[in-house]
């Protein structure tokens, strides 16, 4: 699981480092700085660079993941991009540009976020014409794909009521594939009573052969991607050696048998030596591991990040994690739904080296693995707040007027100033180190029964939890927070974000879709109408702009508290109907009227709603018979220069992959 940024962030301090670069349509690039890097050793730097080489070797999975047209849709354009050599100042010229961009960050055709697909801003014609001055042909059935807006028009579909299956253009099932084929057939082969179940359907396509009959295409070495994943086999292997530990060694192992088979008992294995192994400075993900993309939210897209310790910051997330037993005892949640021992909770900060797959260039700023609930139950999880991140949007977003524009007066924005960074850095790490990890199922509860709803109902409760911890008074005796106001700051900007500024991130008329929006709405707007009655939070107007007031912060909490309660119980029990009731009622549907407003006031401030991020580049000097001698960190490579040589170094898979 993982977390990813709000848009709320006020930040100080100065630092030379570029970390503002372009902008485009709804995003801001920036660059992250990989702090500490010139002062490992050569073996580290060397086990980096390697890991580094398989994050990237694996680019084009996800783009094939995203859509079965995409690797064809963006070599199309990178050649008009790189060949066209007629006018490139035309409207049509800029709007091209602006689409590429896009589909770049995006790794596909649709919106990184919400989905939906890019309207292209230029005509069918212009690209035709361009197509025949290049000489290249693009198949006539993918034309449509690009200008016509009711073929594949969202991505992943979460909307209520429809064949979520049929309506995503995401390639985890095949085009003739139903919904209600898919379900029945992983229903059909779910063990009755398997303790160690696994992750059913996690590493494979699912589609029809010429029968009819319903079959998975696994993604291994020889089977679908297998190009791409013999090269990501290939850099793991080299950086073996260079591992700090014989653990390590043995998760390298264990993962290279992983791509090999596509045994996802053996991906179990994996991922328990994975969550033990820490006592390495450098660690990684490298892997098809989250399942946001998947209508059905069982299939995982591919994604990798390279990092390492930041010793100093994970002091803070030690301390947590040391005393996770006691925030799961005195969690406001029902007894029954506690985990009696709370098994080992790793957590540390990172540095992140080099972002691949789906975390680039949008990316997390926490992550919590492994995803089996049977291996977190019996062995736990290792859980990373990404420190320079984290560090790059506090720094970039110093300066936006959000806060001004928002924040209803002086006191609450001072004390968002003051406070604001810090308590969002402690609820990353109570939502990533305690929130996934607490609480249990019952026994026989099917892990996936929340279906769709599953991964905000996920999110919500990790988030609730950090919530309600975050006010708590053991913080201040742990010394995370500096004092019992502090967490005001934080219940503020959720609140905020979850109300009003999120909504910057939708289009006039459409719904929130992306699970991490809807579990910040539902709890904001579950909040609000709950503490109706005493007034807890208003939305109120003032000189016809809507503010969040806050009136009772401790009362607050306890809305927290027992919507906690309410979520555990439905994860626990897995119950579907009340999970759909909660997400439907609070967190799917936008009030127009609201909506309108703080568009218009975040126009005005000329801010970007999304933000991704250029990596560095790292080179290997090397003496005569190969051996590395050093590895250089530069931070000048352009953005569509790194993706157009991306595109050229990693150009792993052939157009059409079945
Ligand atoms: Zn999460």
């Amino acid at each position: 699981m993982m977390i990813a940024t709000a848009t709320t962030a006020a930040a100080q301090q100065e630092d030379s480092f570029p970390y503002n670069n372009e902008r485009f349509a709804d995003i801001q690039m920036l660059r992250y700085k990989v702090e500490g890097f010139e002062n490992l050793s050569l073996r580290q730097k060397t086990l980096i660079y390697y890991l580094s080489e398989a994050a990237l070797q694996g680019r084009d999975i996800l783009w094939d993941q995203n859509g079965r047209y995409n690797l064809r849709i963006r070599r199309m354009l990178e050649t008009v991009y790189t060949d066209f050599t007629g006018d490139r100042t035309t409207e049509d010229w800029k709007a091209f540009e602006v689409y590429l961009k896009r589909v770049w960050f995006s790794s596909g055709i649709h919106h990184h976020y919400g989905s939906e697909k890019f309207q292209p801003g230029f005509s069918e014609a212009w690209l035709r014409d361009v197509l025949r001055s290049i000489h290249y042909t693009l198949e006539e059935e993918i034309f449509p794909v690009i200008f016509d807006p009711t073929v594949m028009p969202m991505r992943t579909n979460q909307r209520d009521g429809e064949d979520l299956v049929r309506t995503s253009a995401g390639n985890y099932y095949g085009p003739d594939v139903t919904q209600a084929e898919a379900e029945e057939f992983y229903a059909q082969r779910k063990p009755a009573d398997d303790p160690c179940p696994i992750m059913m359907g996690y590493n494979s396509r699912l589609v029809k052969d010429a029968g009819g009959r319903l079959r998975e295409e696994v993604w291994r070495e020889g089977g679908l991607y297998g190009q791409a994943i013999t090269k990501i086999i290939a850099n793991l292997q080299q950086a073996r050696p260079f591992c700090e530990t014989q653990q390590q060694q043995r998760v390298i192992d264990k993962l290279i048998e992983y791509y090999r088979t596509g045994d996802l008992r053996t991906f179990d294995e994996y991922s328990i030596l994975w969550l033990q192994a820490t006592e390495d400075l450098v660690d990684f993900v490298n892997g098809f591991t989250e399942t946001y993309g998947d209508p059905l939210g069982m299939k995982a897209s591919w994604e990798s990040i390279v990092n390492f310790k930041d010793l100093e910051a994970t002091q803070r997330t030690e301390k947590l994690s040391a005393n996770a037993q006691w925030f799961e005892d005195h969690s406001p949640v029902d007894p029954r739904f506690r985990k009696e021992k709370v098994k080992g909770v790793s957590a540390k900060v990172i540095t992140a080296a080099i972002l691949g797959g789906d975390l680039y260039p949008s990316t997390a700023i926490g992550i919590n693995l492994p995803n089996s609930d049977w291996v977190r139950k019996d062995y736990g999880s290792k859980s990373v707040t990404i420190g320079n991140l984290t560090d790059a949007y506090n720094k970039s977003a110093r300066g936006s007027g959000m806060g001004k524009e928002f924040v209803i007066d002086k006191e609450t924005l001072a004390l968002i100033e003051q406070y604001g960074d810090l308590c969002d850095d402690l609820h990353t790490d109570l939502h990533e180190c305690l929130g996934h990890g607490s609480g249990k199922l019952l026994p026989g509860t099917d892990p996936d029964s929340l279906k769709a709803y599953g991964a905000a109902i996920e999110e919500g409760r990790a988030d609730l939890f950090g919530l309600y911890y975050v006010a708590d008074p053991k913080l201040v005796e742990l010394g995370l927070t500096p004092n019992a106001e502090a967490y005001k700051s934080q219940y503020y900007t959720y609140m905020q974000n979850g109300l009003l500024t999120q909504l910057v991130r939708i289009k006039p008329g459409q719904n929130i879709e992306e699970a991490h929006m809807r579990n910040r709405a539902f709890i904001a707007h579950w909040a609000l109408e709950h503490g109706k009655a005493d007034k807890v939070v208003e939305l109120v107007k003032i000189k016809g702009k809507t503010y969040v007031k806050i009136n009772d912060y401790e009362a607050l909490r306890g809305l927290f508290g027992k919507l906690l309660a309410e979520v555990q119980r439905i994860k626990s029990e897995g119950d579907y109907e009340a999970a759909r009731d909660l997400v439907e009622t609070y967190g799917v549907k936008v009030d127009p009227a609201i909506h309108r407003e703080v568009l218009g006031r975040y126009e005005r401030l000329h801010l970007s709603p999304y933000k991704g991020f250029i990596n560095p580049r790292y080179s290997a000097l090397r003496d005569a018979q190969g051996n590395i001698t050093d590895v250089r960190i530069s931070y000048t490579e352009g953005y569509a220069e790194q993706m157009l040589r991306y595109s050229r170094e990693y150009n792993n898979l052939p157009d059409v992959n079945e």
